[in-house]
């Protein structure tokens, strides 16, 4: 089974992937993780792509088209895999649609989150995430069962997003609008396109999801 979850920033598609990845234990590859954790280490790559993340801005399609290809290979994705932020542009839908076909493989479902831009940014504003698991928080919306301790792995240690300030976020979302929106129409033209509502609670936007892969048969067998 190959997902690719659409949206723009805080739609909550990294929520939907960590989900996903446990319902159907197929491989979640997330892109923006990807690029954090080269900026994390100091990597060649990272000190390349850390102002122009900084800045809501997109990196250039062969560095994140080289990126994402060095995992899709990977036995981890033999059974399929949930694409978190990737493709967000044509041309790197146009990049993935060209390598999955060389082996015979294509999208099964484009799910696109829906989402009204003034919530995203209450929504952006109060993200968290665990430092050592990674798993997701927020303020408001889900916060830890237990205050300071992470639901997952008890550590009391959590992390921002640099690139989740206000004046950042407004400039990602014009890089979603100008540059990935363009892709609704090409995935739609595929038959691929599954809006959901993003702006449900977490569950509802799990169940609607799982709806729309649950009911098709070939994927059931396959996942
Ligand atoms: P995300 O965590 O998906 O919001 O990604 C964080 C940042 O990483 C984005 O604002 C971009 O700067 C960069 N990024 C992640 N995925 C891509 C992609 N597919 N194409 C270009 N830039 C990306």
């Amino acid at each position: 089974m190959i997902l690719v979850l659409l949206g723009p920033p805080g739609a909550g598609k990294g929520t939907q992937a960590q989900l996903l990845q446990a319902k159907f234990g197929i491989a979640k590859l997330s892109t923006g993780d990807m690029l954090r954790e080269e900026v994390t280490s100091c990597s060649p790559l990272g000190k390349e792509v850390k102002d122009i993340m900084a800045k809501g801005q997109l990196v250039p399609d062969k560095t994140i088209i080289d990126i994402l290809f060095a995992h899709i290979h990977t036995p981890d994705c033999a059974r399929g895999f949930i694409l978190d932020g990737f493709p967000r542009t044509v041309k790197q839908a146009e990049a993935l649609d060209v390598a999955l076909a060389a082996e015979g493989k294509a999208i099964d479902h484009v799910i696109e989150l829906t989402v009204d831009d003034a919530k995203l940014i209450e929504r952006i504003g109060g993200r968290f995430s665990c430092a050592k698991c990674g798993a997701g928080y927020h303020d408001t919306f889900k916060p830890t069962k237990h205050a300071g301790k992470c639901d997952a792995c008890d550590s009391t240690q959590f992390i921002r997003r640099e690139d989740d300030k206000a004046e950042t976020v407004a400039k990602r979302l014009d890089a979603y609008h100008k540059q990935t929106a363009p892709l609704l129409p090409y995935y739609q033209q595929k038959g691929l396109l599954r809006p959901v509502d993003g702006m449900a609670d977490i569950q509802a936007v799990a169940a609607q999801i799982e709806k729309v892969v649950g009911t098709d048969k070939k994927l059931a067998k396959n996942s």
